[in-house]
């Protein structure tokens, strides 16, 4: 299957899925995850009109983004775990970094953009599960009221919602009530109307579930083994 056909038949699938939840099509958007992959394949991807893409490795993506920079209407968030040192290169060759996961990070990032003269959308990434492998921040946690009461001050960064990544689960059932979890989380957050706190955006869904998350209400599902293949590396 090329990734063209992988494309069309996702878009379909995303199609049907806000269908059966009653939602808008233009309200969920796909990134396509080509970590790991040969920056041809963003190439290909491109090629048959996508323009969402993630990554989830500074040095990885550092490599592709010489290749990707002529690409003017491509965009490309950072999506996984960032350590703080390396905020700089992060905030230079990204457009939005959808893994925020301590005000410590944010703060770096924040005045790595206002050096670059560039504003960066960020989403903050919930564990939603409670995993101690996984990052992100605990739904109840002091740092996640750190983080809301200091946005603020972060002007070259503007939130725009959360992001998550579940438990996984064989049956793509076993991660609805971490996605509603991560809903109901945001809707809590709205009714406070935190300043400068957006929360437009919902980041879950991936290959395996990305259905069941749109039925939760994800504004954005992050696709990478149904769209490129499968991974030979982790
Ligand atoms: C790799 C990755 C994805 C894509 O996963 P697939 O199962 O290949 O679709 C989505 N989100 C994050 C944060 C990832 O690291």
């Amino acid at each position: 299957m090329s990734i063209a056909t992988n494309l069309s038949a996702i878009h379909d699938r995303i199609a049907r899925a806000a269908k059966r939840a009653g939602r808008n099509l233009d309200d969920v958007a796909l990134m396509a995850v080509s970590k790991t992959f040969p920056v041809e394949s963003i190439l290909e991807a491109y090629a048959a009109g996508h323009r969402l893409f993630g990554e989830n490795r500074v040095q990885e993506f550092s490599d592709k983004a010489g290749t990707v920079v002529d690409l003017h209407d491509a965009e490309f968030h950072m999506i996984g775990h960032l350590q703080s040192n390396k905020a700089v290169k992060a905030a230079e060759i990204f457009h939005a970094v959808d893994s925020i996961d301590s005000a410590k990070l944010a703060e770096r990032l924040n005045a790595a953009a206002q050096t670059l003269n560039k504003t960066l959308d960020v989403l903050i990434e919930i564990n939603v599960g409670g995993e101690e492998v996984k990052s992100g921040i605990a739904p109840g946690s002091p740092e996640l009221e750190r983080i809301l009461a200091a946005v603020p001050e972060w002007q070259h960064l503007r939130v725009r919602g959360l992001m998550t990544v579940p438990p996984f689960t064989d049956d793509p059932e076993g991660a609805r009530p971490y996605f509603r979890q991560l809903r109901e989380l945001r809707d809590r957050l709205a009714v406070r109307s935190l300043p400068s706190v957006g929360l437009d955006v919902l980041s879950m869904g991936m290959s395996h579930d990305f259905e069941i998350a749109i039925e939760e209400g994800s504004t954005c599902v992050r696709i990478g083994t149904a769209i490129f293949g499968t991974r030979s590396k982790p």
